[in-house]
Order: C-alpha cells, then structure tokens, then sequence
C-alpha cells in the first residue's frame, strides 16, 4: 500500500474522533498544517461524562473540558477554530468552505487531506408537543448545561426519560440520584438493547428495586404541555405525568456535508469507510460516529456510534496520514454502562442478532447462562455475576453479555480479547487468570463459562432457558417434570409452580419417582447443584434432561413483578411502626438483636442461616441479616411470611441487605406500611361447568394484570382437576362407587341450569366456539401457563376418595391453612 504524505490536514468535528486525529498527527508529523473546525464552543470535552456531572457524581463542569483551543495550540500547534461550522465541501477545488457563527463571516480554507470527524446527533421525532421547554435531549455541553440549570432553578420533583438505550439509562440513574422520582419509557420490551431479554430482565428488577417506574412495550404518541408539567400520552394508552423529560430515543449520523459531496453513505447516511477511514473521494477520511465501518464477527459493514472505536479509528488514521501503513481491523460492539446497583456490559452479538439472521440454535449456535461470584465466596464482598455466551457448534465465541455488581468490566474485557484474538471457548476454559480470594477464584467466571460451554459442546449438559420452560408450560403442565433440587428452607421461599421438590442430596435414593420418558428440567437457585442433577439422572438413564438456565435467579428476574417480596430503598419496605426494635422506646432498633452474617454466602446458605438461627432463638426476639445475595434479599420477606415469622424491615447499605426478622408472627408489621395485598383467591366448590368456566376467566383476567392468583378447589370443584382417563388408585369399595358417579375432568362437567340431558352444556360449547370464547380446557392451560397456581384441597380429596394419581399434573395439594395463607396476601377472594 502506497500513502500520501500530506503537507495540510483539514478536520471537521473538535471532539473524540476529531481531536484525537490531530494530536496524534502533531505527534508524528511536526510539520504538517493542521487546521481543526467545531461549530460548537467546546473542544475535546468527556461526552461520556455528561449524565454523571447531571447527577452531581462529577462535581466539577471544569473535570469535563479535556482541552481548550489555546491549549491544542500551545502544546500541539494545532490551529483550532470554534464556533467555525464548515458548510461545504468543494472537492474539485480542494478546499471547504466555513461560517464564523459569531462573525457570520464566510471564507474558504484549503486542504490536502480532509477528516470528516462529524459524529452523530440525537434524533427527535415528530412527536406532537415535543418542542415544549420541558423536554430535553442530552448530547453535549450546551445541552448539558440547560438540564443542569432547569433541575437547579425549577426544582422537579419527577422526571421521564424516554429510551432505555445506555445514555437513557445512564440519565435514569443520575436523576434518580439527584433525587427525582424517574419514569422509564422504551417502546421495545426491554432496556438496553445489546442485551437479551433474559438479562435485560435483570435490570429491569433493579430499577424497579430502586423505585423507577418502567414502561415497557410503550411508545411516546403525544406531549401534552400542563401548567409546570408534560404529560406523556402513550400508545397503549397509558398517560404519565412529569416534570420534565429527557428524550433518548436514538441518534443519526451528522453526514450532511458527505452527503452534498456526492461522497458515498449508506441508507442511513453513515459515511462509508474503508480500512485505511478512507471515503470514496478522493483524499477525503472519516471517523467516529458518523462513518460505517466493517465488524469482525460476520465481516458486515455496520455502524457503531461508541467511544472507543472512534479514537482508535482516529488514531489509525493518523497513522495513515503519517504515511504508515495501518488497517483497521473493525468493531466488536464492546459496551459497558452502570445501571443503578448493577453493570451491564456486552460484546459481539446478542442471541436476537443471530435469530434475525436465520441462525437457530442446537443448529448453529448454542448459549450457556451463569451465575458466579465476582471473588471467592469466603472472602468478604462477593457479589454475583450473571453471565451468559453465544458460541458456535465448532467452540468460536460470538458474543456475550454480563450483569453484576462487581467484576464485570474484567470478564467482559477478557471475553473480549478472546474474541478478537479468534480464540474459542476452549480457550476460555484454559486461560490462566491471576488469581487471589479478593480478586477471583481459582476457577475465574470466564473460565467457568469455557467449562460449561464445553460441557454443552460434549453433550455433557443441556439447558432450557426460562421462555423455553414457559413455553412449555404453556402447552401443558404434562409436557416435562419441574424438578426443584432445592432445600426445604430454600422451597419455603420460592417454587416454580407445579414443580416437584426433590433436594439434590435425596435425588439418588428418589429416582423411581420421576418417569424415565418425560422431559425433566432440574432448577436450583443459580444452576450449580441442577447440573449436578442433571448427571445424576443423565447417568440412570434418563435421556430428556435440560437444566433451568441460570436457575430461579433468572426465573425470578423475568417473572419479577410476580414474584418480588422485597422493595429497599425510600422506605418503602415493611417497616415495624409504633414501638422499636430491642424495646428501648426510641433507641437503636436493633439493640439486643441475634446477628447473622451470610455475606459472600450465596443461596441456599442465607436462608438456611436463617433458619438455623431462628430454631435457636425464643419467640418475639429479633434476628438482624447481612447478606449480599441478591436473591435471600428478594426471597426472606416471603420465606418468613411462610414460615410464620415477622418481616420486620430491609434496608439496603452499599453492596449489603440488612435484614430484620422477628421470630414468630405475634408482632405484626403495622398494616398502614404493609405493602398492598394484590393477590386473588378464590375457592372452586361447585362443579358445574359454568362456575368452573367463570372462575378460570376471572383468574386468567387477574393473572394479565400481574396479579397472584390462587384457585382452591374442594369438593365438586375438585372433579374439574381429574384426569379424564381411569387411574389404577387403591381405593375403598364408596371411594370407587364416588369416583365413578362423579365427572372425571373439565370434559364432564355439566352446565347448572339448563343441561338439558347434555344439549345444553353442548349448545352452549358450540356457543362459546362460535363467539371465540376459549374453551374450559384452553383456559385452564391459559391459567397454569400464567401460574396461577390450581390447589387441590387435601381434605376433600380424603373426604371423597380423589387420589393424587387421579389429578392432572401441575396442581398443588394443600390444607385449608395453605389457602388462609394465600388469602391473607390477597384483595379479593372469592367463593364458587
Ligand atoms: P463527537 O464526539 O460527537 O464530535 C463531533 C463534533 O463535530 C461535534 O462537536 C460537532 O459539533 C462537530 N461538528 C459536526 N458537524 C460540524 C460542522 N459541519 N462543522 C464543524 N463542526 C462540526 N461512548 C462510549 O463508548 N462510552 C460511553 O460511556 C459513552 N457515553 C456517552 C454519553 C453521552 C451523554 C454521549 C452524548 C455520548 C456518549 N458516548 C459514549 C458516545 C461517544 O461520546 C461518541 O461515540 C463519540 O464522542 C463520537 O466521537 P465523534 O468524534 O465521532 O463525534
């Protein structure tokens, strides 16, 4: 390859891709003539740092200004002119033309080699009511400063952010900082967009945890300008009221200089490049935000408006400017952001990327998803890292994607080197980390995702992932066997509806209980003990086996708003009024607390503690719990619910969860700051087809909205959850005459009023057919699959002779103190 040596270099854009183009030229090249053009005042400054100077964690706006154009001439010779927008560029004459923005002067000025450094700006649709003065858009100082002002002067109490992309979220986080209550909207199911769902579920239970409201699934179709507010309009017709907004709902590359040159762009007006940041005019180059350059995972041409791209591209340019012969290699989508309490970081492709491309997994690719410490579990501050990979069948590695609190940025940037290096997940297996208890574990997370991916590979492991599992729910509760290898304690706290409890250490001595022909998908808390579940029955010869990817803690994370018991943070957990704690009226709550530390221990070791110590403690006597788990966070409040204890209080300090607890329930948390009950309960008596249709509408209404759903059915009720074939059950000489003379199953049940010999149920089936009314067994498949959890009366069954064997699969057998249970954590209960 043969280079120019220019004598002049002209550059438009003074930031990251522009301002790193010229001082790296100066460095290389003394002589030449560098002129730098910015339209705006600012050179050189940290974009990246603009939300956290919002949110006060950068205290000083001087901390952002990098450079200054005196400065650039002092120490490079670079003749820097601001407030200079180049208007046009005149290729035939080799020169631009340029506006003074403060003279309104216009001259043209000469170049040898041109650098479009241009960058991109954020888009802002044309949304009804989007120029009202409440609503702001963050891309640089200027705009930076207007938000600083208006949270200084108007003092808002809310605001909405618009966009869950990383800048959005970075604004969501630092004005929830600066102390306003934060709205998310995003019209995708999820935030960050580089993540897939499963992990971007992570983070939306983070924010949540932290008091953000999400709307997801939800466009912006109107602003409504009130008095001091704006009112969002949104397109599934919710409406949110706010302070003040901050769009982030994209961005578009500034390319319309390139464009009017005739210089080639793609559709979207990204300046194509090649491997030198060469465009297709003659000794014209780009870089940075603006430009399209090739990624190295599938060799495409794509555009990715980061940070690090951009100064390497401008670096290499330089580089080629210089007269050095210099490629670059191209992007890798490497991303990292810190959402409230977690960091979200990714690199290559996700799993959406390669299903929109056709690939399908099993086939083409395969993922494998984690859970690990940051550092070695005994070594105080451990916190969990969620970890998920996108491989091929041949081992190469496509992407991955981390979340955690800890350690993150080190596994993402190693996985990365892999990656660019063309290493595989062999390579990951085997890379040798540094490695002491305050930093790792002798087996570093990276190399147990080599391990496990490996083990995939080999056959060793299979997984489903929690919408896979949903999925087949959905199909039916018979489709696979749930096998929860938990402890009992751990069960206490959480189960997966319909699953079957054998703890992992039982599993051996309990085979004969599990069909060797069914799907069987063992789950524990982070997917340890399952995989050695999964060897277990894999070994004795059972051939369907797919382990919970990733375990409850992500089936808790994507079924959040179902599942969370604990709220931290503004108070908002369930606070013991009136008298304190230790009973010193007044004084420290905790006096005279029993402690416990489980930090660094992960679950099931919390809960057991727990437990543990409560066994030993009198009734009324407090137990204060420090843990870094996540999950005991998100689990105690309904373990101790179950358990006949008292919630007392959580309050989150840094990294760890303090936890009150009082042994026994005599002393109840005051109702006014109890959260809200939002369950529903509802006893099924009758067995009449129309009672038992209407209960199923009302649980399945009441399951969309989120809401717990419990359905007890005792006597008639229960013959809606027969099996409809014959089960071969020991029974009594009544026990049989009762099974027979009752309907084995939904298929049976007849209408109360009007049956008519059978016409009238058949009528009013053909009805409901007709009018698309689901019918009695879709609803139920409907119900079980939203987990709305069917409970079969355990007395009844006794009382009229129903075995367990007769039930369909996925109903729980429970006694009426099970359902009061339920009912307590309810607004509604019916009786049918
Ligand atoms: P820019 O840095 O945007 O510079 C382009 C400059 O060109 C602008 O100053 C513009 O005024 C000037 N210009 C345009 N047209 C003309 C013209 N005709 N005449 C004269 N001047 C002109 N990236 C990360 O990797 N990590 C992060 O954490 C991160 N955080 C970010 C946070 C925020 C709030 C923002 C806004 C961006 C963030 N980015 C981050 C993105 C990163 O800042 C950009 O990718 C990077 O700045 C792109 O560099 P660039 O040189 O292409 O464009």
């Amino acid at each position: 390859m043969e280079n120019t040596i220019y004598k002049k270099t002209v550059i438009i854009g003074g930031v990251a891709g522009g301002a790193t183009t010229a001082a790296r030229l100066r460095r290389l090249d003394e002589n030449m003539e560098i002129v730098m053009f910015e339209k705006g005042e600012y050179i050189s400054y940290a974009n990246c740092g603009l939300p956290y100077y919002i949110g006060d964690t950068i205290k000083s706006r001087e901390n952002l200004l990098l450079q200054t154009p005196e400065a650039m001439k002092k120490k490079f010779n670079i003749d820097v002119r601001i407030h200079s927008e180049v208007k046009k560029i005149n290729m035939d004459k080799k020169t631009v033309t340029v506006e003074n923005l403060h003279t309104k002067e216009v001259y043209e000025e000469s170049y040898d080699a041109l650098v479009l450094a241009t960058g991109s700006a954020p888009l802002r649709p044309p949304v009804p009511g989007i120029e009202d003065g409440n609503i702001f858009s963050l891309w640089n100082i200027p705009d930076t400063d207007r938000i600083k002002s208006f949270l200084t002067e108007k003092k808002p109490q809310s605001a909405a952010v618009i966009g869950g992309g990383f800048i959005g979220l970075e604004m969501a986080e630092n004005l929830h900082h600066a102390g306003l209550s934060v709205s998310v909207v995003e019209m995708q199911d999820q935030v960050m967009a580089p993540f897939d769902r499963e992990m971007a579920c992570l983070l939306h239970e983070n924010m949540e945890l932290n008091g953000v409201r999400l709307f997801l699934g939800a466009g912006v179709k109107a602003f409504e300008k009130r008095e001091n507010t704006t009112v969002l309009l949104l397109s599934d017709g919710r409406k949110l009221e706010t302070d003040m907004v901050i769009l982030s709902v994209g961005i578009r590359p500034v390319s319309k200089l390139a464009i009017e040159a005739g210089i080639r762009t793609n559709s979207r007006g990204g300046i194509i490049t090649d491997a030198q940041m060469k465009t297709s005019a003659p000794d014209i180059y780009a870089v940075g935000d603006a430009v399209e350059t090739e990624e190295i995972i599938f060799h495409e041409r794509t555009m990715l408006p980061l940070a690090g791209p951009a100064n390497k591209q401008a670096r290499i340019l330089a580089d080629v400017l210089a007269g050095k012969e210099r490629a670059y290699q191209g992007v890798q989508a490497a991303s990292i952001a810190k959402v409230f309490d977690l960091t979200a970081a990714s690199t290559g492709v996700n799993e959406k990327q390669l299903k929109n491309r056709g690939m399908v997994k099993g086939r083409d690719y395969e993922t494998v998803l984690i859970n690990q410490k940051s550092h070695a579990g005994y070594y105080p501050g451990a916190v969990m890292l969620s970890m998920k990979l996108l491989f091929t069948r041949e081992g190469r590695i496509l992407g991955a994607q981390i979340a955690g609190q800890e350690g993150v940025d080190k596994r993402i940037d190693v996985i990365s080197a892999v990656m660019r290096l063309n290493g595989t997940v062999k390579d990951l297996a085997q890379l040798e980390m540094a490695y002491a208890p305050p930093y790792s574990s002798a087996k570093d997370p990276v190399n147990m995702l080599g391990f496990t991916a490996q083990n995939v590979l080999e056959g060793l492991a299979a997984f489903i992932t929690c919408e896979e599992l949903d999925a087949r729910l959905a199909e039916g509760a018979a489709s696979c066997i749930v096998l929860d290898v938990t402890e009992d304690a751990e069960r206490e706290a959480f189960s997966i509806p319909g699953s079957i409890h054998i703890p992992l250490g039982q599993l051996r001595e309990r085979l004969s209980e599990l069909p060797a022909d069914k799907l069987i998908v063992p789950y524990c808390a982070i997917g340890v003990r399952s995989y050695n579940a999964a060897r277990i029955l894999m070994q004795n010869g059972f051939g369907q086996v797919r382990i919970l990817a990733g375990g409850t803690a992500f089936y808790k994370s994507m079924h959040y708003k179902e599942y969370n018991g604990f709220s931290s943070g503004k108070g908002e957990s369930c606070k013991e009024s009136g008298k304190e704690a230790g009973g010193n009226g007044g004084g420290d709550k905790t006096a005279g607390c029993i402690t416990v530390d489980c930090c660094g221990l992960q679950c099931p070791g919390p809960i057991m503690k727990v437990k543990e110590a409560l066994a030993a403690m009198q009734t009324g006597e407090k137990l204060q719990v420090t843990a870094t788990d996540m999950g005991f966070a998100r689990d105690v409040e309904a373990w101790c619910r179950r358990t006949g204890n008292t919630f007392l209080e959580a309050e989150r300090k840094d990294k760890e969860y303090v936890v009150l607890i009082r042994k026994g329930s005599d002393a109840c948390p005051a109702a006014e700051n109890m959260p809200t009950a939002q369950g529903k309960t509802m006893v099924v008596f009758s067995g009449d087809l129309d009672k038992v249709l209407a209960s199923f509408i009302i649980a399945n209404g009441a399951a969309a909205m989120g809401r717990p759903v419990t359905m007890f059915f005792t006597f008639w009720g229960l013959n809606a959850l027969r099996k409809p074939q014959k089960q071969k059950t020991a029974k009594t000489a009544v026990e049989k005459m009762f099974g027979a003379m009752m309907p084995r199953g939904i298929k049976k049940l007849k209408l109360s009023k009007m049956n008519m010999a059978g016409m009238g149920t058949a009528m009013m089936k053909k009805v409901m057919k007709d009018k698309n009314v689901d019918s009695l067994e879709t609803l139920m498949k409907q119900a079980m699959a939203n987990g709305v959890k069917l409970v079969a009366c355990t007395m009844s069954m006794d009382v009229m002779g129903i075995k367990k064997e007769e039930l369909i699969d996925g109903v729980e057998l429970a006694g009426v103190a099970s359902y009061l249970g339920d009912a307590e954590e309810s607004n509604v209960n019916l009786f049918i």
